[in-house]
């Protein structure tokens, strides 16, 4: 960008954030956009709570601010890590604890999650309202519900603009009425209008109301948004701010899922390359050689994901020489599910998470299986196709917007990447299994699918010139 064009200066306010802590795609939205940003004049800073675990990976961090917070003191610092300008907020009776952001060891919500996250919409108001004595931000890019309540801390006048981006509608940051007054929020505000959702309080829908600019994380999800069917009670809400709606597309961190560069991997650029990451993911396992295609998921244990479903139809997988290799945590039916399937030989299971295992599973394998029943935009589909991974996925949200699906007319011009299907069904899973066995034998098809998914763009620059312009957009004369 020329030496003269004003830059825009943006807080981006989130909970997670890669590779500081990290439990699912916003992390790795919130890690990845600062960058991605900075050469569309976007001076981007991130706000983000001082958990034990992101304290203990940085240093030289500086005070910039003292308060008081929810009965215990806070401070604000700057600090440097892995590329992000960082405003950290320290408050060790909120933040300094073990293991899960969200979870206490009883794997329930923290019960003062609704004072936790209210907290850093507090800061961020204040740090918007001129709280550092050196940067003020012209807009707020405020994600998910945590950070939501933003809009209900500012000043009416005044104040920086705020954009709200929903990664996921089905976490609403709900509390009971009680807690309003030590919420600090305003009881006139508790109404249809405001942030009251069926007599409670509702983080999220302050946000929906409040926010300057909505967007979402791919076209499609911002459309099913607006649908009782996806909308989780807030589709009314969401058509209610239908024109300040959009849909922008995650992209990927190509520093960090690259097959020519990641260290974690056996190097490639073109599919050929990709059987030594196979061979290698086959030992690791010890799954014996077969004819179908080696699938792999790396994914949360949600009803979200579908893969109670993919349970139900693995045999169909198995009987045409298919085998499975799985990643992921979450709910105890499934991962029981799971690991009573791995007693097959050509199933293999890891319940835990796993950053590095991910991209090893992700190379190695021919297939990866998204049968989400909503997925906002999905990231893995993403990483599959980079690496030449197909895709197999449902037809909804994000993985609608990225994936081309084999058609023949697609086959045919040479443009599909992928396999989707509809509806997210039984059958419906177990044809797109057949389908993918049968394009998967077909050699011809399959390295022309490997090569459309190798050379399909998936990083952040059309969507990081979306985000700046919004942010241009919205950003108050000076
Ligand atoms: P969501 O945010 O709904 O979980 P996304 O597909 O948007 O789904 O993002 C999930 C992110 O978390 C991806 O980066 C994926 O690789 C990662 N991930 C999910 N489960 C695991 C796991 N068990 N081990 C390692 N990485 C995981």
């Amino acid at each position: 960008m020329g030496q003269n064009q004003i830059m825009t200066r943006v807080l981006s306010v989130t909970s997670e954030c890669a590779p500081l802590v990290k439990t699912g795609g916003l992390a790795d939205v919130a890690g990845a956009l600062p960058g991605a940003l900075a050469e569309h004049g976007v001076e981007m800073r991130t706000l983000l709570p001082g958990y034990r675990q992101v304290m203990a990976q940085l240093s030289g961090i500086k005070t910039v601010h003292k308060l008081s917070l929810f009965g215990g003191t806070a401070e604000v610092k700057s600090a440097n890590a892995a590329g992000l300008d960082l405003l950290i907020l320290d408050a060790p009776h909120l933040f300094d604890r073990p293991g899960n952001i969200y979870l206490g060891p009883d794997g329930k919500d923290w019960p003062d999650n609704p004072e936790r996250f209210a907290a850093l919409s507090q800061v961020a108001a204040k740090i918007g309202t001129g709280a550092l004595p050196d940067w003020t931000p012209d807009v707020i890019h405020a994600h998910d519900w945590q950070a939501a309540l933003i809009p209900e801390y500012l000043p009416k006048a005044g104040r920086p603009s705020v954009v709200l981006t929903i990664h996921n509608i089905a976490f609403h940051g709900l509390a009971d009425v009680e807690k309003m007054k030590v919420l600090g929020l305003e009881k006139a505000r508790f109404t249809r209008d405001g942030f009251e959702f069926w007599g409670k309080i509702s983080a999220l829908k302050a946000g929906l109301m409040g926010a300057d600019k909505l967007t979402t994380v791919s076209p499609t999800y911002a459309g099913e948004l607006m649908t009782e069917h996806f909308g989780m009670g807030l589709d009314g809400v969401m058509r209610h701010r239908r024109a300040d709606l959009s849909g922008i597309l995650n992209g990927i961190d190509e520093d960090v899922w690259n097959p020519a560069t990641d260290p974690l991997i056996a190097h490639y650029k073109t599919a050929a390359g990709k059987s030594k990451n196979k061979k290698a993911l086959r030992r690791e396992f010890g799954l014996p050689d077969a004819d179908g295609p080696l699938c792999v998921v790396v994914s949360r244990l949600t009803g979200q994901k579908g893969l109670d479903l993919l349970l139900d139809c693995l045999p169909n997988l198995l009987a045409q020489g298919g085998q499975l290799v799985l990643l992921g945590s979450g709910d105890p039916h499934l991962e029981d599910g799971f690991r009573r399937a791995a007693e097959d030989p050509n199933v293999a299971v890891t319940i835990g998470y796993d950053e590095a295992l991910s991209h090893r599973l992700i190379a190695g394998g021919d297939a990866i299986l998204i049968p989400s029943r909503f997925e906002p935009c999905g990231l893995t589909q993403l990483y599959g196709l980079q690496y030449g991974t197909i895709p197999l996925v449902a037809l909804t949200g994000g993985l609608a917007d990225t994936v081309i699906n084999a058609s023949p007319a697609a086959l045919a011009t040479g443009v599909a990447t992928g396999v989707q299907f509809h509806p997210i069904s039984h059958d419906s899973l177990n044809s797109a299994l057949d389908r993918l066995c049968s394009l998967y034998k077909d050699r011809k098809t399959w390295a022309q699918l490997q090569k459309n998914a190798l050379k399909q763009p998936v990083g952040w620059g059309p969507s990081a010139a979306a985000y700046a312009a919004l942010y241009k957009d919205v950003t108050p004369p000076a």
